[in-house]
């Protein structure tokens, strides 16, 4: 166990041998994960807090009304990875974070095969910040409103890859409307980070064939991450 008592002691010794620059231990994974000083992380940490205050008050839509939470997402603040679902359901809007649902738990265990875990590596949103009533789909003029959001996260995590979950998180960072099937295994480009589209985990648990092809997607964002230069 890393007791605090040994957290204080290492900092210390830490802080004799770098000074103020602290580096953490490399988690152990086989998709590479980006390793930043503390200081970078702690940085960034702020700015997307601040960014997250500064929105999460938002009414530019009727969803402002409705909702009880604004889910702004979470995760690692330099995730590496970046994955983008559609909107908050019932419990993300419950609990104020993305896919803590039944399709949550699938995505973890996903990520988990590929030694991924939402504190490490990850940093996971939706397109929409704001549950639409009854799950029902985004509007056009809800997506127009909050996608700027989502590019500003982007912009801030700057992730090595993002990979949409589901057709309308494909056709926002794509603009591609075409069924998602035909999105599948090509690169895109989102504010110049490479994209990939894959299917939604509510989609595989309706439809347990599909996480074939999912896992294959799964096994490419994986090498992608390992051989990210
Ligand atoms: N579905 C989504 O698209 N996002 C969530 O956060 C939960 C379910």
């Amino acid at each position: 166990m890393f007791t605090k008592k040994k957290a204080c002691s290492y900092l210390v010794q830490t802080k004799e041998l770098y000074g103020n620059v602290l580096y953490t231990a490399q988690k152990k994974s086989s998709a590479r994960l980006r390793d930043f000083p503390i200081e970078t992380k702690n940085q960034n940490i702020k700015i997307l807090n601040d960014y997250e205050i500064s929105i999460c008050a938002c009414q530019k839509c009727q969803l402002g009304k409705s909702r009880t939470n604004f889910v702004f997402g979470s995760g690692d603040p330099r995730a590496s990875l970046m994955l983008i679902g559609e909107a908050p359901g019932e419990y993300e809007d419950k609990k104020g974070e993305p896919f803590v649902g039944k399709s949550g738990d699938l995505l973890d265990k996903i990520l988990s095969a590929i030694n991924i875990n939402r504190e490490n590596g990850v940093f996971i949103s939706n397109v929409l910040k704001c549950r639409p009533p009854d799950n029902r789909n985004p509007l056009v003029s809800e997506i127009s409103k909050c996608e700027p959001y989502l590019s500003a996260q982007v912009n801030i995590i700057k992730p090595r890859l993002i990979v949409a979950l589901g057709k309308v998180a494909g056709k926002t960072l794509t603009q591609l409307d075409v069924p998602l099937k035909a999105m599948r295994e090509k690169t895109y480009y989102y504010n110049e980070i490479p994209v990939r589209v894959t299917y939604h985990p509510s989609a595989l648990l309706r439809d347990p064939t599909l996480k074939t092809d999912a896992w294959e997607d799964f096994k490419w964002i994986k090498n992608f991450l390992i051989n990210y230069d």
